[in-house]
């Protein structure tokens, strides 16, 4: 008796490991996704030409700048 018992345990541990794995493989896809993100957020500095995240540039005249001293230098020795 306590042998089919053991045999029950068994096979609810193998599908709740199943049921587990099959929960995280949809996952793997996500990072893919997120990367291509943030390479559209991504954005080049006019003066270094460092890239950042969009949000963290400075924006001047259609242009970004990776801080504000690089935008002040890049006006004072235009291309
Ligand atoms: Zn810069």
């Amino acid at each position: 008796m306590s042998r089919l018992f053991l045999v029950v345990v068994i096979f609810i541990a193998i599908y709740l490991l199943l049921k587990y794995y099959r929960k995280q493989l949809p996952k793997e896809d996500v990072p893919g996704e997120d990367a291509s993100k943030q390479r559209e957020n991504m954005v080049r500095c006019a003066h270094c030409g460092v890239h950042l995240p969009k949000g963290e540039s400075i924006m001047l005249d259609h242009k970004h700048y990776c801080s504000e001293a690089h935008r002040r230098e890049h006006i004072d020795e235009p291309e």
